[in-house]
């Protein structure tokens, strides 16, 4: 779509149907199972809502491509629907992978928990050592995965220097990108070969639905259109329709939360309660230059920890009265949690204790909310 040029156009119009489904200028909701049969003859492409080819699966995949700047996408019933389809997609029983240590809770499961069900094995490795993943390497290494901002400390791999690590070793490299959303980072571009997105979160940006996607060549994502279409995590057209409209704003509202998000970073920062602030935009971030370097902004994601740890976090919580104390992250709505709490209770205290997630850190998700009211709100919280 050569007029599709900037990703303010991209989100508002790449995937529309051409010529419109009816004129329609917005895409309907295709609420039906199936469609009348039309002779194909591979079983992946007859019509039929599970098989992920109706509008609403069509407009979302060119859409979510344009925007990831890849050849092709394919959205799934959640992020960790995405992400454990593409892992079962890329390996096979008897590989093994390298994954970055602060992994997001739910992958953290699948790769720990899971696939060694398989037979698939795994090796966890700081995001930031390539002497350590060379170091790890096996004969049966076939897969690299990483975060581009780690949840919920907010810590940027080398990411750059893992997509080449991969390239260079003949493994597929996958990053969840979620944190980052494709308006700070395209990983296609550092020459990540699969690209997930929880759709839950920015991309879809108002916490009302499950989805996710996953992005990158026309081949790869084929592959991992099938494995779905057998497991069956399939993006629902109501949850379709409703991604698509939350994607239009994708653009004004992750630029918003960049900068409502480092005022109240800094702000927290210069406080005398708060000991430590995670944020890729402050100057004290030890991967402050990477970031800046590789994203368009820092995102609207930040955890901190006060002085004096659990007690003071928990009355802290108790006291705001704008961001609900709620699980997720990325919509209109700021939340905040505890991981240790929630997000991150499937981990044992070793772990959490190994990823340096202290039972007092605080996650907060910036909304679209004035940033001086949320800042107010903040300050009479504080102890
Ligand atoms: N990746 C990250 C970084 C997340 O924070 C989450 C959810 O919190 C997911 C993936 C999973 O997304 P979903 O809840 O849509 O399955």
């Amino acid at each position: 779509m050569a007029t599709f040029k900037q990703l303010e156009t991209k989100v508002v119009r790449a995937g529309t149907p051409s010529p419109r489904i009816n004129g329609a200028v917005v895409t309907p909701i295709f609420q039906t199972t199936t469609y009348e049969y039309g002779g194909q003859t591979d079983y992946h492409d007859v019509p039929y809502a599970r098989l992920n080819n109706s509008p609403n699966h069509r407009v979302l995949n060119e859409k979510i491509a344009a925007i990831e700047g890849t050849e092709a996408a394919i959205v799934a019933a959640s992020g960790m629907a995405a992400i454990s389809t593409a892992l079962l997609t890329v390996l096979k029983e008897g590989d093994h992978l390298l994954a970055i240590d602060c992994l997001y809770g739910g992958t953290h499961g699948v790769v720990t928990k899971e696939l060694p069900r398989y037979g698939i094995t795994h090796t966890l490795v700081s995001g930031d050592d390539p002497a350590a993943w060379k170091r790890e390497l096996r004969p049966n290494t076939k897969v690299f995965y990483a975060e581009t901002l780690t949840n919920p400390l907010l810590q940027m791999p080398d990411v750059a220097g893992i997509a080449r690590f991969a390239r260079e070793h003949d493994l597929v490299s996958l990053i969840d990108n979620t944190f980052a959303s494709p308006i700070n980072f395209r990983p296609a571009s550092v020459g990540f070969n699969i690209t997930l997105e929880s759709g839950t979160k920015y991309l879809n940006g108002h916490n009302d639905l499950t989805a996710g996607a996953a992005a990158g060549g026309a081949g790869i994502i084929d592959s991992i259109k099938r494995k779905l279409d057998h497991l069956g995590g399939t993006l629902d057209p109501h949850a379709g329709y409703l991604l698509n409209r939350g994607l239009k704003t994708l653009a004004v509202r992750v630029r918003h939360q960049n900068q409502s998000a480092l005022r109240i970073a800094e702000f927290l920062s210069k406080h005398k309660v708060v000991s430590k602030v995670n944020y890729p935009g402050l100057a004290t971030h030890p991967n402050h230059a990477r970031a800046k370097e590789l994203l368009a902004g820092f995102g609207g994601m930040m955890s901190f920890e006060l002085s004096g740890g659990l007690e003071p976090a928990e009355r802290f919580l108790k006291r705001l009265t704008i961001p609900a104390v709620a699980a997720s992250l990325g919509g209109v709505e700021s939340l905040i949690i505890r991981p240790a709490a929630a997000v991150h209770s499937n981990l044992s205290p070793q772990e959490r204790a190994k990823s340096g997630i202290s039972d007092g850190l605080i996650r907060f998700s910036i909304g679209l909310e004035n940033t001086d009211d949320l800042i107010s709100d903040l300050g009479n919280a504080l102890p």
